[in-house]
């Protein structure tokens, strides 16, 4: 696989943001209008499913772009504080299988001692419901995701202690070229009104504005995994003893 962790900057002024946005919410609720239109002259059961699901589809793509608007919209120095307990980690990867395709499981592997960490609860929801789109959609015939997070100790390639969480497919994979481009705002290979082309921008600056950091490995045919790593917070919420202010985690230069 190829390890790729930068792309440019964040998402950029709040306007160019905002238009994107409002374009691509008017778009997703045509789909829900025309959904509901219809739901309202068919009577075939699995036609009147198909409607549905696409509508689900719709709506939580619709807020997940609301979330990313309220995110770029937002002074970072107001997302410090808040932690999330690791204890807490297996239930919230529960709760967001029920976001995904009946034909896809999701598997978790989360270290049963999993220390404390340092990000909003919600925007690690929406980060992770973004790193499983992701996956579901790079597994059209159904697949497996696997959740797992253990605790990087220092003397494992960083001078703080993270803790990492992976979210892997078995999916179609990232060509380089779409790798290389992959946290690019705006950069999708998923058709209008389905990628917004914003989900990994958003996860990247969600990491880093934290103080920890993304990294993504891909193989084409073979599937994607994506790391992420929040610092260590103890309980009182505050950061752990920090020996160094660097990140010494520093994937293989070739992304
Ligand atoms: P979007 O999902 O709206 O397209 P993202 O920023 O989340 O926006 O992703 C950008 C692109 O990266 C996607 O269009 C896709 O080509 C690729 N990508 C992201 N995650 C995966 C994955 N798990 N498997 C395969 N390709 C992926």
């Amino acid at each position: 696989g190829v390890f790729c962790s930068h792309g440019p900057e964040g998402a950029g002024a709040i306007r160019d943001v905002a238009q994107f946005v409002v374009h691509d919410i008017n778009n997703l609720l045509a789909v829900i209008g025309s959904g509901l239109r219809l739901l309202d002259c068919q009577s075939d059961a699995a036609y009147r499913k198909a409607i549905v699901s696409k509508m689900q589809h719709a709506i939580t793509q619709t807020a997940l772009l609301s979330r990313q608007l309220l995110d770029a919209a937002r002074p970072r120095a107001e997302s410090i504080g808040g932690f999330v307990a690791g204890s807490r980690l297996a239930a919230l990867a529960g709760t967001l299988d029920q976001a995904l395709r009946p034909d896809i499981t999701v598997r978790t592997d989360i270290a049963p001692d999993l220390w404390d960490f340092d990000a909003d609860p919600e925007e690690l929801y929406f980060a992770l419901l973004n790193l499983y789109r992701n996956a579901a959609d790079a597994m059209p015939n159904g697949g497996t995701i696997t959740v797992a997070a253990r605790n990087v100790e220092p003397s494992a390639g960083a001078i703080r202690e993270f803790v990492e969480i992976v979210v892997a497919d078995d999916g179609e994979g990232m060509t380089e070229e779409v790798l290389s481009q992959a946290f690019i705002p705006y950069f999708t290979t998923k058709g209008a009104g389905s990628g917004t082309g914003l989900g990994l921008a958003h996860v990247r600056r969600f990491a880093e504005g934290r103080g920890g950091a993304i990294g993504i490995e891909s193989e084409r045919g073979a599937g994607t995994l994506v790391r992420l790593f929040l610092p260590r917070v103890h309980a009182a919420g505050l950061p752990s003893s920090i020996v160094g202010t660097e990140i010494a985690y520093t994937p293989s230069a070739n992304g």
